[in-house]
């Protein structure tokens, strides 16, 4: 029997882990659940599977939250703020973090998940893109794992049977990461400056939290994995490369020096890869149904147009930088997602923001968190007084 904590239980993929576990109660428990502000959802969740820790990183709805599990007579303690959610991570009785908070929030209770030596089960990307070897480092010294959850990074994994953490696999001579495109892959250029929140969340083929769900828009979220992907596997720069594959169904591929490559295939449902992590090296069910390789029809793949998708040019050349590049491009792409996602901000104007912000912050070397705090600061502050700029304005 396993402990877990779900950082980021109320999302996307906090929901999805918890549909999986609740296949398997033999084998796992939930000891931490934690949210930033739903508190219904949170208390629905410690109704059904009782842990010993629920957190509301927002304190305003913890008397709520309080009051009603005490109604049903729920020994859960609920605790809120910052240290809650270290505590969360971990808990003596967490063996596996799921660590599926958005963005730079979770980077310090992913930190003390892996500092503690647990499984860490990776989605909240930022966290890794931001803090780059120092994550590695934190799990090399405790003796964590670092299983990925990204579909792209878990498929890749599944193909480096040897895979371990920052260590390339021998005769690996290329990652393909593959992308759907999002919703605006044949969409008129002239017309992505005009397209609401709602449009640009509007995936084809995944349901994902908002944030996410406008990364994918972007194509900055590939940027992001290709970040995450070079340093999981160890790879230089330009040892990954994107390929779009509108369909979904190959989640990435590893092509080695014999000139084999190997592929991972499934339908689009995060919870394969959540089981597949969970399980590993072991395999269990998931809910998920097998392809049925009779009905598939075709797939296909195309390379990125980088005029249409600026923000993946941008992450690519932060690869390149290295330093805190990547901290400085996730911060500003954190600020002016959330402004678009407020109506302050219009779509084509997220890339110009971030490449701004990149424009006037040079990366500098990362040495401690310290560096890499100073980085995602400066940049929020930069991306926000950009935003403020282009307000009303088109891009
Ligand atoms: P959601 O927006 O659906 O969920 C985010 C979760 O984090 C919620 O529980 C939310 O609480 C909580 N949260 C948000 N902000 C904070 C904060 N400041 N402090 C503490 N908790 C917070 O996101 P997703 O589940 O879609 O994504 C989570 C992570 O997983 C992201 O890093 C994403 O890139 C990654 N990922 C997601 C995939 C997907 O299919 N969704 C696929 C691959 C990776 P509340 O509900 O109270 O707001």
């Amino acid at each position: 029997m396993k402990g877990i904590a779900v950082l980021g239980s109320t999302g996307s993929i906090g929901q999805n882990t918890l549909d999986v576990v609740s296949r398997h109660p033999d084998r796992y428990e939930v000891v931490a659940l934690t949210a930033q502000r739903q508190w219904r959802a949170l208390a629905a969740q410690c109704l059904r599977f009782r842990p010993q820790l629920a957190v509301l990183s927002d304190p305003t709805h913890v008397p709520e939250l309080r009051a009603a599990l005490a109604a049903s007579g729920l020994g859960t303690e609920v605790a809120s703020g910052e240290e809650s959610l270290l505590a969360a991570a971990t808990l003596p009785r967490a063996d596996f973090v799921m660590a599926a908070i958005v963005g730079a929030a979770g980077l310090a209770p992913t930190l003390a998940a892996a500092r503690a030596g647990r499984r860490v089960l990776l989605a909240n990307k930022e966290a890794l893109v931001m803090s780059g070897r120092l994550l590695l480092e934190a799990v090399a010294d405790s003796g964590a794992e670092l299983l990925p959850i990204d579909s792209e990074h878990n498929a890749i994994f599944q193909c480096l049977p040897s895979a371990r953490p920052g260590v390339v696999a021998a005769g690996v001579t290329r990652i393909w990461l593959t992308a759907s495109g999002g919703p605006f892959l044949r969409r008129p250029l002239a017309s992505l400056g005009a397209v609401t929140p709602d449009e640009a969340c509007a995936h084809p083929r995944w349901v994902m939290g908002r944030k996410i769900s406008v990364d994918s828009a972007t194509l900055m979220n590939k940027g992001l994995e290709l970040i995450e992907a070079e340093l999981l596997f160890g790879l230089p720069p330009g040892g990954v490369e994107v390929v779009i594959h509108p369909e979904s169904i190959v989640h990435s591929l590893v092509a080695y020096a014999d000139g084999s490559t190997l592929a991972q295939l499934g339908n689009p449902d995060m919870r394969t890869p959540i089981a597949h992590a969970l399980a590993w090296p072991e395999r269990m069910e998931s809910g998920v149904e097998s392809l049925d390789m009779l009905r598939l029809g075709a797939l296909h793949f195309e390379a990125p147009d980088r005029g249409r998708f600026p923000c993946l040019r941008l992450a690519e050349a932060a690869a390149r930088s290295g330093g805190t590049a990547a901290a400085i491009l996730n911060a500003a792409n954190e600020v002016a997602v959330a402004a678009f996602l407020e109506g302050r901000l219009n779509f084509t104007a997220i890339a110009a923001v971030i490449e701004r912000v990149l424009e006037r912050q040079s990366s500098t070397p990362m040495h401690s968190l310290a560096d890499v705090l100073a980085a995602d600061g400066e940049s929020r502050r930069r991306a926000s007084e950009l935003v403020a700029g282009f307000a009303g304005e088109t891009a």
